[in-house]
């Protein structure tokens, strides 16, 4: 399914402007929606998964209109939202089962074997019995995502999933969202850029309501080809000069000493030397460029 979003853009009513007159296009596949904080990527998953009204703008959805046809777009989608609430002290089996008739799935035959099935492929069926409220965050999430995949989803949104997860959890939930099937398209929501590095074939990147860069991942670090640098620095004097003079995309402390990044054309001085570029720095550089964009 692919998703038209075309001029959008959404003030709420103390003022903030959430989206500014957003438009971007999602094919049918793994889509990372990478920005910062603030950037206002909530506030356009829910308008997606229709929570919420713009205040102008339209959303196509291979050719249903998310705005007004909202109860058909419910039935193709798949939502986790970044906050999914209070998990009540009820088990995974009952919740699934009880979410499934909300859907729509009143045979119960059928309901049992999608409910099974989904503990199975979310590995929570040795805790399927157990109180939801006794979940660790990790496990949390992977109900998230079975629930989210109830009723065969054609459209899957997940906003911020790994957040607060441990590394282990994290790699056992990005796998577990990779395997979701070709012919869906999901969109990944987050601001921790390898989320969408390890997943997405395509990406945006949003900032204060407006989109950045929209592409393939490989396509925005090709462009960047032999134009990251690097060195090593003691002092934060060097640092300091080096940042009035150049475009410092990163710096990272290892082992107290600043690791620099810099964007440049030619070698920015003795000691650097030409690094790979990596989407951190696609990231960091698009939202610099575009801060500068907003001080003029
Ligand atoms: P993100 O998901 O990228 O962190 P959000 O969509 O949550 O961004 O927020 C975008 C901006 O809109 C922020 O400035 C946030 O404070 C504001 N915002 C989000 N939701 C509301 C709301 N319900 N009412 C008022 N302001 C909101």
């Amino acid at each position: 399914m692919a998703l038209t979003i075309t001029n959008l853009s959404k003030t709420y009513p103390n003022g903030v402007q959430a989206i500014k007159n957003l438009t971007l296009t999602i094919p049918n596949v793994m889509f990372g929606l990478l920005g910062p904080n603030g950037a206002g990527k909530s506030s356009l998953m829910r308008t997606v998964a229709t929570l919420q009204d713009p205040d102008s703008g339209s959303i196509d959805l291979d050719g249903l209109n998310v705005l007004t046809q909202k109860d058909e777009v419910r039935r193709i989608l798949g939502y986790l939202p970044q906050e999914f609430g209070v998990y009540p002290k009820i088990s995974a089996t009952d919740l699934l089962d009880h979410l499934a008739i909300m859907k729509g799935i009143t045979n119960k035959g059928e309901r049992k074997e999608m409910v099974e099935a989904l503990l199975n492929q979310t590995n929570l069926w040795d805790s399927r019995k157990k109180s939801l409220s006794t979940y660790s965050g990790g496990m949390k999430q992977r109900f998230g995502i079975a629930q989210a995949l109830l009723a065969n989803p054609k459209l899957i949104i997940v906003d911020e999933p790994t957040a607060g997860l441990d590394p282990a959890e994290r790699n056992r939930f990005l796998n577990l969202l990779s395997s979701v099937g070709a012919g869906v398209t999901v969109i990944l929501s987050t601001h921790i850029v390898e989320d969408v590095r390890e997943l997405c074939p395509r990406m945006a990147i949003i900032s204060n309501g407006e989109l950045l860069l929209e592409g393939s991942p490989n396509d925005a670090l090709e462009d960047l080809r032999g134009k990251i640098w690097s060195k090593v620095m003691g002092s934060d004097d060097e640092l300091r000069a080096l940042e009035a003079a150049f475009h410092v995309v990163s710096a990272h402390l290892v082992a107290g000493m600043h690791e620099v990044r810099v964007y440049s054309d030619s070698a920015p001085g003795d000691g650097f030397r030409p690094v790979d570029s990596d989407l951190e720095d696609v990231y960091f550089i698009n939202l610099a460029s575009s801060k500068k964009g907003q001080a003029k």
